[in-house]
């Protein structure tokens, strides 16, 4: 097992252009972690992985493997397992021929490779397949031969660019156990590539959040989600309404923002936060951690239901509450919630969360 350092990575393909495609990037990935990128389409996640993987060279900065420097190493000198979205596997070998392609390209002796052959499919639950053609297979099938071919050189390092993309709904949350399965047995380092926030959740040991080819912020999947670094990562990860609030008082880890019904409310934040009185601060709160006030209690907001929307495990409000659209999820809502009602809502105080902009 070995770790994967960036140290201030770069990358510019167009050279005469001031946009880089991966702007700085420096994050170490720990030995036998699953490590996600995730963010939109175009953020620089596809580019970071190829960088990782030796496809691209870095315009500057370096990549380390444990001790080595790879920076500049071909990529079939970094023995590293790549898995991407559309399989590429050869449609016109069985599913040993696929698997045992790395092997005999490494000049692998015929008995050496039929064992780890052997392994590897047992290892993606393939056992018996061997023989198969490649289009007798499902989507899912595919994808473990896919996962079979990287693992059976014993890479140091997988590298997973959207495998699940082209899989349906169902298929796909099925696979993504497995890969997590099989990435925790066979102990590898995994840099696994999505824009599907619930599947970088599900996955990841620590997600490094982009956008426009700068890491926003990199953390566990609870990290992010309840304390995100900004605004961009509140919004992308899950759904988040983000308030502006005026700050009435702030301390080192706390902030204290005015409500518009005129009562404070304390609110958590990163130090350095760099909030003063009279500022304005921006706060992250999620759906799920809005409550419609009842009786006896003090509504932090007031507003009109503009949308209703049964989810089975919640309800999803929209309410316009002076002019700022606030979504809320709530459980066992009253049946009786209609749009046009007027509603008061109330905060889980301890979940929300100042954020930059
Ligand atoms: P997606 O999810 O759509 O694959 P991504 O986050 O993986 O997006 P990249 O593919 O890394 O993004 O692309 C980052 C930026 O670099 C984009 O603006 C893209 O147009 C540009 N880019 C990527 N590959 C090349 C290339 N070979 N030549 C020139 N520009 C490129």
């Amino acid at each position: 097992m070995i770790d994967v350092r960036l140290t201030a990575v770069s990358k510019r393909f167009d050279k005469s252009s001031d946009a880089a495609a991966v702007d700085d990037v420096t994050v170490t990935i720990g030995a036998g972690e699953f490590f996600t990128l995730l963010g939109p389409s175009g953020c620089g996640k596809t580019t970071t992985l190829r960088m990782v993987a030796g496809f691209y060279f870095p315009t500057s900065g370096q990549i380390h493997f444990g001790d080595d420097d790879v920076t500049h190493l071909s990529p079939n000198k970094r023995d590293t397992g790549m898995v991407f979205q559309n399989y590429a596997l050869f449609p016109h070998m069985t599913v040993a021929q696929n698997v045992a392609y790395g092997l005999r390209v490494r000049r692998v002796s015929r008995a050496e490779r039929d064992r780890r052959v052997e392994e590897a499919l047992a290892q993606v639950h393939l056992s018996g397949y061997g023989a198969r053609r490649i289009d007798a297979l499902s989507g899912g099938q595919q994808q473990r031969v896919a996962l079979a071919r990287a693992l059976v050189i014993r890479p140091r390092t997988l590298l997973l660019d959207e495998p699940l993309s082209n899989l349906d709904a169902k298929l796909r949350e099925e696979t993504r156990t497995e890969i997590r399965r099989i990435q925790r047995e066979s102990g590898n380092t995994a840099i696994y590539v999505t824009h599907d926030q619930a599947e970088a959740m599900a996955m990841s040991d620590r997600i490094a959040v982009m956008q426009s080819g700068k890491v926003q912020q990199v953390g566990s999947p609870q990290e992010i989600y309840y304390r995100p670094a900004n605004a961009f990562v509140a919004r992308f990860i899950g759904r988040s309404n983000v308030l502006s609030l005026p700050v009435a008082g702030a301390g080192e880890n706390r902030v204290e923002v005015r409500m518009p019904d005129g009562t404070t409310l304390e609110v958590g934040a990163a130090p350095g936060h760099g909030l003063t009185e009279g500022d304005t601060a921006l706060v992250s709160v999620r759906p799920e951690h809005i409550t419609i006030a009842g009786g006896e209690d003090e509504p932090a907001l007031r507003g009109r239901v503009t949308h209703v929307e049964f989810t089975g495990m919640a309800t999803n409000l929209t309410v316009d509450a002076d002019g700022t659209e606030v979504m809320a999820a709530v459980i066992d809502a009253p049946s009786s919630i209609n749009v046009g009602d007027l509603v008061g809502l109330r905060l889980v105080r301890e979940r929300l969360w100042v954020v930059k902009p």
